[in-house]
């Protein structure tokens, strides 16, 4: 029986390590497809059109938008954000468990269209260690990085409609502790409907005449 796949949303402050984790995660785990998202920032140093993301133009983002070629789209810092429909829907369908990396405003959205999908929030250690993880990434202006300190003590208000919370402590462990929370959520029966039917099926013919 061809198992289903489940749509695995990933928030978390920026900082927090979420990039850093799904990579290893695809890398140590053959069921997973990580969403490419759109979005209007800019490339940072070594980010990759197509790879990171796909970079575009606010316009081009506008267009995507109105032909409903998005699940949804949420502005962060200035920019916009958003997850292409297609490669989800063909990755689910090919029972790949999908982990889009989103923020909060993106996440609650998804889990309106998708009611099954599993969200869980990366947490760092300390606040302290954030910053301190904004910091030494050094990737953005410390402006930009007290924007991203601010918009965390926002996000840190929505934490409770996640399902799950992840602490980004030793990277390993954190890693091996999310492929076990995904593997448990193929075990609801909501996500083993068919199987479901098919015992209740058997179970019948074979209790025919008792
Ligand atoms: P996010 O995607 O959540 O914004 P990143 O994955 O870019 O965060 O990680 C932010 C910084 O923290 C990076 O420099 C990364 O190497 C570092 N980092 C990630 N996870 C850990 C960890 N478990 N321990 C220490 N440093 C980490
Ligand atoms: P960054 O600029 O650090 O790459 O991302 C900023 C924030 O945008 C992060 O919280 C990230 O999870 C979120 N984000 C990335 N892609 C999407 C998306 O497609 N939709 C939404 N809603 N948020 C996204």
């Amino acid at each position: 029986m061809k198992r289903k796949g489940i749509l695995l949303v990933v928030s978390g402050f920026s900082g927090a390590g979420k990039g850093t984790l799904m990579k290893k995660l695809v890398e140590s785990y053959d069921n997973y497809a990580l969403s490419i998202s759109m979005t209007t920032r800019k490339p940072r140093a070594g980010e990759e059109d197509g790879k990171a993301y796909f970079f575009v133009e606010e316009s081009t983002f506008l267009k995507k938008i109105e032909e409903e070629k998005v699940i949804e789209y949420a502005q962060y810092c200035g920019n916009y954000y958003g997850t292409p429909k297609e490669y989800v829907e063909e990755m689910l369908a090919n029972g790949k468990d999908v982990i889009l990396e989103i923020e909060i405003q993106g996440a609650l959205k998804v889990k309106e269209k998708y009611p099954d999908a599993l969200l869980l929030f990366v947490m760092p250690p300390s606040a302290a260690e954030l910053k301190s993880r904004l910091v030494g990434r050094g990737t953005e202006t410390e402006e930009v990085i007290d924007q991203r300190m601010a918009r965390a003590v926002e996000e840190a208000e929505g934490i409770e409609y996640y399902d799950y919370i992840i602490v980004n402590d030793v990277l390993e462990n954190c890693v091996k502790e999310l492929h076990s929370i995904v593997s448990t959520a193929h075990n609801t029966p909501e996500n083993n409907q068919e199987f479901i039917k098919n015992i209740r099926e058997e179970l019948k013919s074979l209790s025919k005449g008792e």
